[in-house]
């Protein structure tokens, strides 16, 4: 492991922004409590931040709620919100390199990959959703009715919408969520993660700078069971919507019930990489590396199951491995780092725990498998062979960098055994077989299936889950639909 830019350089730059953020301006804590923010490459508090609790969600809910009902934001020219949002997206660019930088100390990810996916991705969608803020319509509607009518549809803002995201791409994640919110009308109270609060803090002061009126946007951290429950069962929140795991996602859908909120839920993931002998074995074997080592396997999409068709399955597992073993693991601000520490000591010790578990239960450990260094959470990228359905690697979501792979003759029992998951989100299908690619793409049970790619994403793109990976899509107009309602009109004509 090597840093030759050490981050405590970074950690030394001050940090603009530790206090809530609720109706444009900047607050303490009712109560005084404080987030401690780790540094995953040191395992160092570098800084508090405020931490919201029931009274301070119900000090921004209100801000939101007033910014909704009375405020300018819904009345607004469509137009108007889209220029605010655009201008947001060129403040982001702008101060790209901050952003990049609290994103690597809060999350450990390389810089480069803050750069480019966190921050990048975060000023696409902005542009992208701010293009949808004039262009949200409903439609006349023929009745058959008897008499003579005029019958048209609207689609009209939810009202407050609490935005609950998870600590693996926390600006990004975000910006998913309020961009089409605010595009749409709606007001927010964003609650990021508790590992990774300031990249959210940095959007507020710019979003504000970018000419969002007050209560527009506010941003609480908190802790799940406190903050973010109390936004999940709020009586004032209209919608919620919740990127996370599936666990977390079912007890904010029972909450939500109380005045039965709109809820969009993005969860887990166990998805299935598929390589067929007939692929470029080179590009595969690189693109199944990618899809479960990059960004140190936090993510939602994570290629964690390796199907490989059994004529090229140890020449695919072999690439994998010294893919894997060759990456740079380091501090995310040195710039040969390809492999980040996971976020959190919490988190290692879970993925380490799998680790454990797939050797008592009999895998086979290939490569890596072991922690790195012992300051920082660092871990080595692993792969497995030799897993049965059963085991605890293969059925759960270890949102980490390891991958079990599994050989397949058939595709009959390729298919059942992909689909052999409470899960749904993605799948990688690796082919040069046309006809096999569209085949396999409506046989699998995924919310995307990427041929001859993995990871893939964009914008305009809808992304979400089948089965107990979510509800709802985020991205392109399906987004849009979920963050308005429809609302008919019937008028009688003489
Ligand atoms: P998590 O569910 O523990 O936390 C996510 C967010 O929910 C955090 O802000 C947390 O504070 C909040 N939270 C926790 N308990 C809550 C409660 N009772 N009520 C309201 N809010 C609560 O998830 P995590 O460990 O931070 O993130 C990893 C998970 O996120 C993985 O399962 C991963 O697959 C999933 N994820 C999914 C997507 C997707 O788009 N499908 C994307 C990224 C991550």
């Amino acid at each position: 492991m090597t840093a030759i830019l050490d981050s405590g350089t970074e950690q030394s730059k001050p940090i603009e922004h530790t206090r809530l953020f609720i109706d444009g301006a900047w607050a303490d804590a009712r109560d005084g409590g404080e987030i401690p923010v780790v540094n995953p490459a040191t395992g160092d508090v570098f800084v508090s931040v405020a931490e919201a609790r029931e009274a301070d969600v119900d000090l921004a809910v209100a801000a939101a709620r007033r910014a909704f009902d009375s405020g300018p934001w819904p009345a607004m020219k469509p137009n108007e919100r889209a220029r605010i949002l655009w201008r947001l997206a060129e403040l982001i660019e702008r101060d790209a390199e901050e952003l990049a930088r609290l994103t690597t100390l809060e999350n450990g990810k390389p810089y480069a990959q803050s750069m480019r996916i966190d921050v990048g991705g975060s000023v696409k969608a902005f542009q992208y959703f701010s293009g949808w803020a004039t262009k949200v319509t409903g439609a006349t509607i023929p009745l058959s009715t008897p008499g003579d009518y005029h019958a048209y549809t609207q689609r009209e803002p939810l009202g407050v919408c609490a935005l609950i995201v998870p600590w693996n791409y926390p600006l990004s994640n975000a910006a998913w969520k309020i961009g089409p919110a605010l595009a749409a009308g709606n007001t927010a109270v964003l609650k990021p993660a508790e590992a990774t609060p300031l990249t959210a803090l940095r959007l507020a002061e710019l979003a504000m700078k970018a000419g969002l009126p007050p209560g527009v946007l506010n941003v609480v951290p908190g802790y799940g069971p406190s903050a973010g429950a109390a936004l999940a069962a709020h009586p004032l929140v209209d919608k919620v919507s919740f990127t996370g795991s599936t666990a977390t996602g079912r007890a904010i859908a029972t909450a939500s019930l109380g005045n039965f909120k709109r809820v969009t839920l993005e969860l887990g993931g166990k998805s299935p990489n598929i390589i067929f002998a007939d692929a470029d074995i080179e590009a595969a074997t690189a693109g199944a590396a990618a899809a479960i080592f990059s960004n140190m396997g936090e993510q939602c999409v994570a290629g964690s199951r390796l199907y490989v068709e059994e004529s090229v399955f140890d020449e695919v597992v072999a690439g994998v491995a010294a893919i894997g073993a060759g990456m740079r693991i380091g501090d995310g601000f040195d710039p040969r780092t390809e492999v980040g520490p996971l976020v959190s000591d919490e988190h290692l010790a879970r993925v380490t725990g799998y680790l454990r578990s797939g050797v008592e239960q009999g895998a086979t450990l290939v490569s890596g498998g072991e922690r790195v260094g012992e300051r920082g959470f660092y871990l080595q990228p692993t792969v497995f062979t030799d897993v049965t359905p059963d085991m605890r690697i293969v059925a759960e979501e270890i949102f980490g960098p390891v991958v079990v792979a599994t050989p397949f003759r058939e595709v009959g029992d390729l298919v059942t055994a992909a689909n052999d998951s409470p899960y749904g989100l993605a799948a990688g299908v690796w082919t040069r077989d046309v006809t096999r690619a569209h085949t396999m793409s409506r046989a699998l049970r995924a919310g995307v299936v990427w041929v001859n790619c993995y990871g893939v994403f964009d914008p305009a793109l809808p992304f979400g889950g089948f089965k107990e990976s979510g509800w709802g899509r985020e991205m392109g107009y399906d987004v849009m639909q979920h963050y308005t309602e429809s609302k008919s009109t019937v008028i009688k004509l003489g």
